[in-house]
């Protein structure tokens, strides 16, 4: 599972940062972790959170919360400016159907906010 990979890789991210951020080396518990998934990411949400209990215990994040923001795609259009994309049409402007290649939200994959003890 995709997700799964992904939520160990968040885990233990969070636990470098959280080492980083103890000054006397000696991190608490990390009580949240907050990600921003956007909407093109191909990270199914509740997969994610499905997966984060297995894949944070035994680290420093082990029984923190998961706190997803989840983005939605956004794209220039050449005619309308920034506009969000209806993905069952594509990469398309949803008002006058040019295509947007030029993505400016939406494949956001990163840790976002950590919460110490
Ligand atoms: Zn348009």
């Amino acid at each position: 599972m995709h997700e799964a990979s992904i939520a160990n890789e968040l885990a233990n991210l969070a636990s470098q940062q959280a080492r980083l951020h103890s000054p006397d080396g000696t991190p608490g518990r990390i009580v949240a972790v907050g990600v921003r998934l956007g909407a093109l990411s191909s990270v199914v949400a509740e997969a994610l959170e499905f997966a984060w209990p297995a894949a944070s215990a035994g680290t420093l994040a082990a029984g923190a919360r998961l706190v997803i923001e989840q983005l939605p795609a956004q794209a220039i259009c050449p005619s309308h400016g920034p506009v969000l994309l209806d993905l069952r049409r594509g990469l398309r402007c949803p008002i006058c159907d040019r295509p947007t290649p030029e993505i400016i939200q939406g494949e956001e994959l990163e840790l976002d906010t950590l919460e110490l003890e």
